[in-house]
């Protein structure tokens, strides 16, 4: 099924043929869960009534350890459906779509000279990673990577521990879950510069990612953010 659209290059979402190698057509695009009034910094929708500083009030009094997150959706139909058909059934039309999406998107939320100076993916436990296969975040780092000349910092963050699923607990069993779960190799030569973006497909309750961004802060990255295609607001 994917292997087709890719080769007859049929929009992902109606099937119909595209003039171009893009996966989702223009009207597609048009009704896609596009987030408004966003917080500039943690990414959540604030609503038809955006605050006057641009901020939510979480971000106000407790901020997040990133800078900045840019999201390209909502977490909704069919964003949703086209991301569990690429991170649970290895389905890369739909993947490759939602990639050349966020990489435009991420490309247009920048100033040429304010890129991220590398893509930093949310790394899979390496058992998790063999019986996946892939990780969908390193597919994702790849294509904004590629699109917006931007070097991907793939063995810098390591997942020490398999976490159990994240689903149903709350923010503070969350936070014991997944401590420890994740180490920076910061005696490689290879530590990135101080502007990173972490990458990843969905940003939900913002543990995983305020997890690597505090780890990231101590190692002395001054600039923070998380791109991903959708977050959960
Ligand atoms: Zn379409
Ligand atoms: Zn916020």
């Amino acid at each position: 099924m994917s292997i087709m659209n890719v080769l007859t290059q049929q929009c992902v979402l109606c099937g119909d043929s595209l003039n171009r190698s893009f996966g989702i057509c223009d009207p597609c695009q048009q009704e896609l869960p596009t987030p408004v009034n966003g917080c500039q910094r943690c990414g959540i929708e604030m609503g038809p009534e955006p605050s006057a500083c641009g901020y939510c009030g979480q971000c106000l009094s407790d901020p997040p350890a990133f800078d900045r997150c840019i999201a390209l959706c909502r977490y909704e139909y069919p964003i949703r459906e086209l991301i569990a058909s690429f991170k649970f059934h290895a389905r890369f039309a739909e993947g490759q779509a939602l990639a050349k999406l966020l990489a435009e998107r991420v490309l247009n939320c920048y100033e040429p000279d304010d890129m991220p100076q590398s893509l930093l993916p949310v790394p899979l436990h390496p058992r998790r990673l063999r019986e996946r296969g892939y990780n969908q975040s390193v597919e994702l780092a790849r294509a904004v990577g590629r699109r917006c000349n931007i070097p991907i910092a793939l063995h810098y963050c390591r997942r020490t521990r398999s976490t159990p699923s994240q689903k149903g607990l709350s923010a503070d069993e969350r936070a014991v879950n997944l401590r420890n779960a994740f180490v920076l190799d910061q005696n490689g030569s290879a530590k990135p510069p101080r502007h990173i973006a972490i990458v990843d497909d969905v940003v939900t309750t913002m543990t995983t990612v305020n997890t690597i961004a505090r780890m990231l802060r101590a190692a002395g990255h001054s600039r923070i953010d998380v791109i991903c295609l959708a977050r959960v607001s």
